[in-house]
């Protein structure tokens, strides 16, 4: 596997290049940014409009600057010297977030509009976006017995409304600042990423995320039952953070993929109701489930075809959900417990 990886088109940085992650107080830019300096990478600048004390992480000797990303002038401070830029900012969240709002949603198209042209003004080498799969035509994904979607499966184009068609436009800016103006960019299409550090709460949540919170809270309460939104039956697939940080380097640094839409993404396929199952087993509880049939529940159902990542990276994301449920589970009942505690937790 590792010659694999290291095969033809792969560049890597020296570790004293300046790094700009966005979104770097959220779930996956922090988790990028620790990361990066486990590596080795001495100089990371990480970049959100949210208040410092309200990062998900913060680890030491990285820049941190706190800057609105929808303004042009904050992106061209952003970039400032910067060799490669990782935006993975954007105002988003689960169902119950982007089908309720979906003018923030596709208001986040100021931000990679505007951090795309400072990083090409500013001459870095390579920028990553983070694109998800809801950028995929809706109506392959209508039968929770989906096909995989193939990177092709975006057009003809019927996107996610909002957030969806944000992540289409996004990623042509991304293909035609290569084509017009060789400014190499990676763009990889996230397959719902879960594990901890996200969030949990607060109405921005995912299903892993929120389930477990959700038989955390029952237990807690001495309540034999949770609800569930929709009927249960409705499939996806879950990336755990870590399989998702290292194909966002795996892409960044091949060459064979630029400007080249990716998905990254698990193939292990669950329902709804497996997922519970799984979440029930990590507990040791079985609660009754009451279902919610009016609440957000979005495509029936969706999956990631990842024959070209195996073909091109020689890899795929491979955490069993499983193990990576595991840790979630226990890192939320964690906060959970210091939330009741009256110990300060970030939302
Ligand atoms: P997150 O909400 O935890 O992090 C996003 C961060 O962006 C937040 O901290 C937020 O404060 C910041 N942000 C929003 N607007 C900003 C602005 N104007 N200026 C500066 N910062 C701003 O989300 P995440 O799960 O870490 O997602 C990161 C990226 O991955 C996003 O682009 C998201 O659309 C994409 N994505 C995530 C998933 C997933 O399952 N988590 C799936 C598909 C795509």
């Amino acid at each position: 596997m590792e010659t694999s990886e290291k095969k033809k088109g792969e560049q890597r940085m020296a570790k004293d290049h300046l790094i700009v992650v966005t979104g770097a107080g959220g779930f996956i830019g922090g988790s990028l940014v620790r990361s990066l300096r486990e590596r080795g990478f001495t100089r990371i600048r990480g970049v959100d409009k949210k208040p410092l004390p309200n990062w998900y992480q913060r680890v030491p000797d990285v820049e941190y600057l706190c800057l609105d990303l929808s303004h042009r002038k904050n992106c061209l401070r952003a970039v400032e010297n910067a060799v490669e830029v990782y935006n993975l900012a954007a105002d988003m969240g689960g169902m119950g977030f982007i089908e309720r709002f979906r003018v923030e949603c596709l208001r986040s198209i100021l931000i990679n509009t505007h951090m795309i042209e400072a990083a090409y003004r500013a001459g870095v080498e390579r920028y990553f976006f983070s694109s998800s799969a809801c950028a995929y035509n809706t109506d392959l994904q209508k039968s929770p017995d989906v096909r995989p979607l193939k990177e092709s499966d975006a057009y003809p184009a019927m996107a996610e409304r909002g957030y969806g068609w944000e992540k289409l436009m996004s990623e042509i800016f991304c293909q035609e600042y290569w084509v017009e103006r060789g400014l190499k960019t990676f763009i990889a299409r996230f397959h719902n990423v879960y594990g901890p550090h996200g969030t949990w709460d607060g109405g921005r949540e995912k299903a892993p995320a929120a389930l477990c919170r959700k038989v955390i809270e029952a237990e807690d309460k001495g309540r034999n039952w949770i609800e569930i939104w929709g009927e249960g039956t409705r499939t996806r697939s879950f990336m755990f953070i870590d399989d998702c940080i290292k194909g966002i380097d795996k892409i960044v640094h091949c060459e064979d993929l630029i400007a080249t839409p990716i998905n990254l993404g698990s193939s292990e396929l669950v329902s709804v109701d497996e997922l519970v199952t799984i979440i029930e087993e990590i507990a040791g509880v079985k609660l009754e489930r009451r279902y919610d049939l009016s609440a957000p529940k979005g495509v029936g159902g969706r999956n990631s075809d990842n024959t070209m990542i195996k073909r091109i990276l020689g890899w795929e994301p491979s955490t069993p959900l499983r193990e990576g449920l595991k840790k979630t589970y226990a890192w939320i009942e964690t906060q959970y417990a210091d939330r009741k505690a009256g110990k300060k937790t970030i939302e």
